[in-house]
């Protein structure tokens, strides 16, 4: 059978849309450019407690998971595969040559701003396995940042032994709730300068900065389809303004960004592709 439809992505959203087409019977192939799928739930060794009717998980075992699936029901699926290009209609470039579909599946979801400062081994870009890796233990860690990631890797870095500071260019956005969880951790609100280099904030120490300025879209190079703040604009159909082009999960900006909706949103693109080629 040719080749249908190209997935570009294999987070929650890119899995569950792959799964589908291949129950549909629809010839799909799955590029992923990290070695294993499961998207951003790779980077969290936490308990996800968010996804209903499954208990006990951490986002890695969930990754693992949706892996398992996409395996089990024989799903096409290329690993260490980024997208490097897309032309036509539509090729697109990976690293052993090029793939050719009518469709085209931008599932490429979202990574943590960096708001200019570069990862190292005393600087973490984003939650989870960066913030996981830096060594804390009797360390003073600068969070920079004022949202709920912030607050939340703030309490993990005390729980780990570390001595977090948070600063906050405005009033911390973060949930009151975790706000409160953290009542002894020191908070500076207002304009700072951290400087990378020296690792200091307004000129105080810290042993490591964890960055935590949230999250931004990523696009596959070469596609450039009608954005919507800064995100791939699509209809409830999961359609984007270039044809037979859809997108879904997070890349979209879809109300409320997390695995069970990112999955939804895979499923509903798959089933409307399979009906376009059913006519
Ligand atoms: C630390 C952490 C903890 C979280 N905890 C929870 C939780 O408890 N519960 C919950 O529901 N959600 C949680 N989330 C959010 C959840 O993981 C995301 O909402 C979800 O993964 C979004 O799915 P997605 O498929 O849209 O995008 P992503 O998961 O971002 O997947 C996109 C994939 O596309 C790939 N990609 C990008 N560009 C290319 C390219 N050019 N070629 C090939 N592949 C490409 C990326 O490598 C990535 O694997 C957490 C997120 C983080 C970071």
């Amino acid at each position: 059978m040719q080749l249908q439809v190209i997935i570009i992505g294999g987070g929650p959203a890119g899995v569950s849309c792959a799964i589908w087409l291949k129950k549909l019977g629809v010839r799909a192939v799955l590029l992923e450019a990290a070695p294993r799928l499961g998207g951003l739930q790779t980077w969290s060794p936490y308990e996800n407690l968010w996804i209903p009717g499954v208990q006990g998980k951490t986002g890695q075992q969930v990754a693992q998971h949706l892996s398992d699936h996409a395996a089990a029901v024989g799903a096409e699926v290329r690993t260490t595969c980024p997208a490097l290009g897309v032309w036509g209609d539509y090729t697109v470039g990976i690293p052993a040559g090029s793939l050719t579909a009518p469709y085209l599946v931008i599932a490429t979801g979202t990574k943590p701003r960096a708001g200019g400062f570069t990862a190292s081994a005393r600087v973490a870009i984003g939650p989870g396995t960066p913030m996981e890796s830096l060594a804390v233990k009797g360390n003073r860690i600068a969070i920079l940042g004022g949202g709920d990631n912030a607050f939340d890797q703030a309490r993990f870095v005390a729980e780990r032994g570390g001595v977090p500071v948070i600063f906050s260019r405005t009033q911390p956005r973060a949930q009151k709730l975790l706000q409160e969880m953290i009542r002894d951790v020191k908070v500076v609100t207002g304009d700072y300068v951290a400087d990378q280099k020296a690792l200091t904030v307004n000129g105080e120490a810290f042993d490591a900065f964890g960055v935590l300025f949230g999250f931004e879209a990523v696009l596959p190079p070469g596609l450039a389809p009608e954005l919507d703040n800064g995100y791939v604009a699509v209809n409830r159909l999961g359609e984007t303004n270039l044809p037979k082009v859809y997108a879904c999960g997070e890349i979209t900006d879809f109300w409320h960004p997390c695995v069970t909706t990112a999955s939804a949103h895979g499923v509903q693109v798959a089933k409307q592709i399979s009906k376009k080629l059913a006519g």
